[in-house]
């Protein structure tokens, strides 16, 4: 069995506890590897080195393009161990191995986009309304940042705070899920062989209230920038809060995916599997409210069966797979209580509504995929995030109703309208209450769109040139050209 180590200041290290705890393979249900069990004194040496490479050393004396050459080379590293990370991260959390690779071919370009934009992030030379000195803004890194990520991308999401943290001359310290620590345990291999100073980027893996509430209590880390659940976002945001420390947090979603009447109903189905069975729902952005437009909704209903009943559940690592495990057991019991949650408040079962036991599933913590028909968006099951493969199916008759369905939820990360009418897709857009709305099309995300939530869904935003900033402060600098000495005791 695989024992990984910590990876601090450049070196890999045993953790100080001296001990490790297991890592499952959600689909054979195995131990593959040990995971090092971090504790505050290795988040402590972590963010010692962190703040160090920050404030001295080579990585603070670096051109800003410098930097980004670095990024570069590590994207390009990715992209040469896309396989073999993408095959660890299925071993770990179970997503099917197309998605995950396609993924990882992809997060390359975080990398090139950030590390390009390095340089380009210029201060202001001020028109002053003071005679007598120049005055200019400089963007410096905001410090150290505590990168805190889910088990269900967990190299995706890492990349999104990842790169425009270096990009901006931060150091990084992050801990993964305990669910989910391999992938970015070997990624901080790559750091070395792309060139980066030991200490710029860390790896303190364990768990949360340990590793993770150590490294937001730690008073040398400047920002927290967080991906998970909005009740854990809750509490490292009061955390953080009491130490005044800056925070980003990417939180859960009950995104409401709508088709009117005149949409393309082959590609709103399309759109409707992609939004809730793909990654086995286990997608912060998943379309867990399917709004269907009365005149259509039978027909829409029948198109949706006919793909469900379908979908090919098994082994992650096979092409034909559609849909694989769910991740942890925690998440395993959650859907399966979300799911009598909902029977019980009178939703209607329309498919699965069980854990699945066919003989593919082999040991896997699999669950049918799941639809409820006629549900009423004040139950739980259309309020709360279940995280898995389970659809809520509402009506609605006109567009003023289903906005008023789609906005009545705490959260708002993203939205889906299917339509052929450009104005109406324009009015939705306008309305809908989430930081992210696709019109006929469905969990499309880049480097370049700017990503976050609305509501409850979050605070700031990931991806997109302004991310950049997220991880700077900015600061005025005067200088006395000839400004006269006045009263010392009024304000100039
Ligand atoms: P999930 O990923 O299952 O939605 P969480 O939101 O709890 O669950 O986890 C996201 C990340 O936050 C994980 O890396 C987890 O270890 C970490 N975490 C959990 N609790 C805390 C905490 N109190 N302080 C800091 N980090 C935490």
């Amino acid at each position: 069995m695989k024992r990984y180590q910590l990876k601090i200041d450049g070196q890999s290290t045993d953790p100080s506890s001296a001990s490790w705890f297991e890592t499952q393979n959600p689909f054979t249900g195995k131990t593959w590897a040990e995971i090092p069990k971090g504790n505050a004194q290795d988040v402590d040496r972590a963010v010692q080195a962190a703040h160090r490479s920050l404030t001295d050393g080579p990585w603070s004396e670096m051109t800003a393009s410098q930097r980004g050459m670095l990024l570069h080379r590590l994207g390009d590293l990715i992209a040469r161990d896309a396989r073999k990370l993408a095959e660890t991260e299925v071993r770990d959390n179970g997503k099917l191995y197309a998605e995950i690779l396609g993924q990882l071919n992809y997060i390359p370009q975080w990398y090139y986009y950030f590390g390009g934009l390095a340089d380009k992030i210029q201060g202001t030379v001020l028109p002053l309304d003071k005679k007598g000195y120049f005055c200019f803004t400089r963007n410096e890194p905001i410090g150290v940042v505590a990168a805190i990520t889910p088990w269900n991308s967990p190299l995706m999401l890492a990349a999104w705070k990842i790169a425009p943290a270096l990009a901006a001359g931060c150091t990084v310290v992050i801990k993964p899920s305990e669910f989910t620590s391999a992938s970015t345990l070997e990624f901080a291999e790559l750091f070395e062989e792309a060139g980066f100073p030991p200490g710029v980027f860390n790896v303190v893996t364990g768990f949360g209230q340990d590793v993770g509430a150590s490294l937001v209590e730690h008073p040398l880390v400047r920002k927290i920038s967080f991906t998970g659940s909005d009740t854990t976002g809750r509490i490292i945001n009061e955390q953080a809060a009491r130490h005044l420390k800056h925070t980003a947090m990417e939180l859960g979603g009950k995104s409401p995916n709508i088709i009117f009447a005149d949409a393309d109903l082959e590609q709103a189905v399309f759109g409707a599997v992609s939004g809730i069975f793909a990654a086995t729902g286990q997608t912060c952005i998943a379309g867990s409210r399917l709004l269907v437009q009365d005149s259509i909704y039978d027909a829409v209903v029948e198109k949706l069966l006919v793909i469900a009943r379908t979908a090919k559940m098994g082994d992650p690592m096979d092409t034909g797979t559609q849909v694989g495990p769910v991740t942890t057991q925690p998440q395993y019991q959650k859907v399966l209580d979300y799911i009598d949650i909902a029977r019980q408040d009178g939703a209607t079962l329309l498919l699965g509504g069980r854990a699945a036991n066919a003989a593919e599933c082999g040991k896997g913590l699999f669950v049918e995929p799941t639809i409820f028909g006629d549900v009423n968006n004040g139950m739980r099951i259309a309020q709360e995030e279940v995280f898995g493969p389970v659809l809520s199916i509402i009506r609605f008759k006109d567009e003023a109703e289903a906005l008023v369905i789609a906005n009545d939820v705490r959260f708002g990360l993203a939205a889906a309208v299917w339509t052929s009418d450009i104005a109406r897709a324009f009015r939705m857009t306008e309305k809908l209450q989430a930081g992210t709305v696709w019109v006929n099309t469905y969990r499309a995300v880049s480097f370049m769109a700017p990503f976050g939530g609305y509501k409850d869904s979050g605070l700031g935003r990931e991806n997109g040139i302004d991310a950049i900033r997220e991880f700077m402060q900015v600061k005025s600098t005067w200088i006395n050209i000839g400004a006269a000495t006045g009263n010392p005791f009024v304000m100039r």
